[in-house]
């Protein structure tokens, strides 16, 4: 027994001391900002399916809702595709599902309808294909632009009542949602079940972690620029707080 115990005392040694900052292996952020905790218990079976699709630079900000999104929705519901120009050859699929009769793309376009006017769903099989573009509204422009596929689709807008929860993320216009406030509220409206509650959560949870940490909730650029206050060194601070967390 005596042999051992160099053996035993080498398992009484420590581990590994902890990392200075832990990072969560699901979400990639540090644990400390980690939304996964407020993710569905369950990923949500919606009856549509959410297509995102995402301008390259959009998957470098800092904050990012596609990806709570995609986690709080079940396998195969929403399918995000990256890139500038759509669809391309790397898009598996993607060009079959803009052809689709029960594609719909949420972009306000002059020719777009009102959400509320579109037929609801009932069940899986008259579900919808919501194509959405994250990216800000010069990418999402852009995408729109040099995409002549999406202007065939039937276009629809959400006449947005509340402001964004978002608020950390500085928008360009009040009404202007994040695409996963966005993707909630056309599946609460499309398949009238109230997703907020859940789909939400994780959004709630990082503002709220960030506003009791020093970050300053945004009035619109708009509203700034209108009312002559914005704070020009303001963007910059914020930027360097939000970068410690990414
Ligand atoms: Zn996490």
């Amino acid at each position: 027994m005596e042999e051992l115990s160099p053996w035993m005392d080498l398992a009484e040694l420590p581990a590994d001391p902890p990392e200075m900052r832990q990072v969560c292996a699901e979400c990639g952020r540090p644990s400390v900002v980690c939304w996964c905790s407020s993710l569905p218990e369950v990923p949500l079976k919606i009856k549509s399916r959410v297509i995102i699709l995402q301008h390259p630079a959009e998957e470098k900000r800092c904050l990012r809702t596609a990806p709570m999104l995609q986690r709080g929705l079940a396998e195969g519901k929403c399918l995000v595709f990256r890139g500038k120009k759509f669809p391309q050859n790397k898009h598996e699929g993607l060009a079959d599902i803009l052809r689709m009769s029960n594609t719909i793309l949420l972009y306000p376009s002059k020719d777009a309808v009102d959400l509320e006017t579109v037929p609801k769903v009932d069940s899986e099989e008259n579900g919808y294909n919501i194509v959405i573009i994250d990216g800000t509204w010069p990418q999402a422009k852009g995408i729109y632009n040099n995409a002549p596929i999406l202007h065939g689709i039937k276009q629809v807008k959400l006449l947005v009542k509340n402001k964004s929860e978002y608020v950390i993320r500085s928008q360009p216009t009040d009404g202007c949602l994040s695409t996963l406030e966005t993707a909630t509220e056309a599946l609460s409206v499309l398949e009238s079940v109230d997703y907020r509650s859940t789909l939400l959560q994780p959004l709630r949870a990082l503002c709220c972690y960030q506003l009791n940490h020093g970050a300053v909730i945004h009035d619109s650029t708009d509203f700034r620029i209108k009312t002559n206050t914005y704070p020009r060194r303001l963007g910059k601070r914020l930027n360097k707080f939000l970068k410690e967390f990414n």
